[in-house]
């Protein structure tokens, strides 16, 4: 459906992210007519420049990263931006804001903070302060939200003193892919899963997010960060919580959140022997990754003491009837043998068979959630031989992946997410609540490592990791899915 009008202000509308991925997927909504007349884009940043000038990067952003452009889409999502220049730090060109917003009081007015998240305080005050922030305001933050509990508390009071809770999108991106959705479907539209979805069924789920790129000039920032709060605090706890929650009343935003809440408060506390047993800390060297030699991280940040994590894998428990002594591995890096991000959830062995050995192995079943490199859906079954004249038994894939038979284009996370949160819905958005109790149980793993003296375990480029995240999980007599 069409949107009602909007203006959609981008603080950071010249940045790495708005070229990526906010301006493509913005412009993704035009040719479906999805931008209703009186839709505006004001990009927001420090440099000042004009219009036309703002224009013509944006239209190189989207030539770049879109691959059938419409000319005719193109020109009217253009016609759409307009670009103001403010300096956060100088705190000037707020007047120039206000004047361009003003007499649109009445219609959405959306707030999407694009830049370090040192400026979220001062953006929010100011827009306070220079009464910008009206009845039908929204604000969209990008991650990280803080760096512990603490500091995420005081990023949530401040944007909490200017917006209230049901105006704030904290994005977190694995939230919009097409997969995730299709996760709650498969889960909730289904019969067949839900009375199977148990400790009484389930031996255990594991989440990998497997990168092959290292930090990529980010150095500086990731030194600060490390894996376990850039990737484990956010996504693959979000992606956890959507495997694990009860299933709640009904999509209303807060009926999800409470269950995905419930699930994080009832992650089991790791004590720091629990830290020591149950998490890996990993750090790539030099090896090598698609096909060329790459530095190991610390030659890449230029010092040689840093015990930043850039993998981590983590043995979890989560302590409620549906998963008693049902391990979540986690695991997550960068500089690993293949991109791919999934969740297997391995179902249990059969009680008994019924077949001769000669029948063959019988694998347990399997359902294999790939979130990348391509979005599907696959339950492994054992089926009969087909055409064999004895009864013999194999492993086949049944393929619940509908893009490609229905050959449409899979939207990129950042095309719902943003129309979302321009239409109000906030089912796909963390809540406070859930970010803060993330950090609840992310702290103390912080805090048991800073006082280890051992370096993270080294791991060569290329490779999956560091041979402690196989013991990890072969020391249980299971086996990390094969991801080829
Ligand atoms: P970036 O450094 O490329 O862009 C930052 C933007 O902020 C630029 O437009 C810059 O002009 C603007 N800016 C800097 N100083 C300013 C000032 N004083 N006043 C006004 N504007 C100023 O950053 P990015 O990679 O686009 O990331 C933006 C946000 O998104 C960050 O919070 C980041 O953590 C988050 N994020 C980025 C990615 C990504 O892939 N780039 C992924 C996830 C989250």
């Amino acid at each position: 459906a069409q949107s009602d009008p909007f203006d959609l202000v981008v603080f950071g509308g010249t940045g790495d992210l708005a070229h990526r991925k906010l301006l493509p997927s913005l412009y993704h909504r035009e040719p479906v007519g999805q931008l209703g007349e009186g839709a505006r884009i004001i990009a927001v940043s420090r440099r000042p420049l004009s219009d036309d000038e703002y224009r013509d990067w944006a239209r190189k952003a989207i030539c770049e990263h879109v691959a059938d452009i419409d000319q005719d889409a193109l020109e009217r999502f253009l016609a759409r931006i307009q670009y103001v220049s403010v300096d956060v730090a100088q705190n000037t060109g707020w007047e120039t804001l206000e004047q361009t917003l003003a007499g649109r009081e009445g219609v959405v007015r959306a707030f999407y903070l694009s830049v370090s998240p040192d400026f979220f305080g001062p953006i929010c005050s100011s827009l306070g302060e220079h009464n910008l922030v009206t009845e039908k305001s929204r604000v969209t933050i990008e991650k990280p939200i803080g760096k512990n509990g603490k500091s995420a508390h005081t990023v949530n009071e401040t944007i909490g003193s200017v917006f209230k809770e049901h105006q704030i999108f904290r994005i977190d991106h694995y939230l919009g892919k097409e997969t995730v959705q299709n996760l709650m479907a498969l889960r909730f539209a289904n019969v067949l899963f839900e009375p199977l979805w148990n400790a009484a069924h389930i031996d255990h789920v594991q989440i990998t997010v497997a990168e092959t790129l290292g930090v990529e000039g980010r150095a500086g920032y990731y030194d600060t960060a490390g894996a376990l709060r850039d990737m484990v605090q956010n996504h693959l706890l979000q992606l956890l919580c959507l495997v694990a929650m009860e299933p709640p009343e009904s999509m209303a935003p807060d009926s999800v959140r409470d269950e995905k809440l419930k699930v994080l408060k009832a992650l089991h506390p790791m004590s720091a022997e629990m830290v020591e047993r149950n998490t890996v800390r990993g750090q790539y060297r030099a090896g090598a990754s698609a096909g060329g030699a790459v530095k190991g991280y610390l030659d890449e940040l230029g010092h040689p003491d840093s015990h930043t994590e850039t993998f981590v894998a983590a043995k979890v428990d989560i302590q409620s009837w549906r998963w008693a002594n049902v391990p979540f591995y986690l695991r997550t890096g960068k500089r690993l043998a293949a991109r791919v991000s999934e969740i297997t959830i391995q179902f249990k062995d059969l009680p008994h068979s019924i077949f001769l050995p000669g029948a063959g192995r019988i694998a347990a079943n399997k359902l294999v959630i790939r979130l990348q490199p391509d979005e599907g859906v696959k339950m492994q079954v054992m089926i009969k031989d087909p055409g064999s004249s004895s009864m013999r038994l194999r492993e086949v894939p049944l393929d619940m992946t509908f893009a490609e038979a229905f050959n449409v284009r899979q939207p990129d996370a950042y095309e719902r997410l943003i129309m979302d949160m321009i239409r109000g819905n906030q089912t796909l958005f963390m809540r406070r609540d859930e970010v803060e109790a993330a950090w609840k149980w992310i702290d103390p793993i912080l805090e048991h490592w800073s006082h280890l003296k051992e370096a993270p375990k080294p791991y060569t480029s290329g490779t999956w990791g560091p041979s402690a995240s196989i013991a990890l999980i072969e020391r249980d007599g299971r086996t990390w899915h094969d991801e080829s």
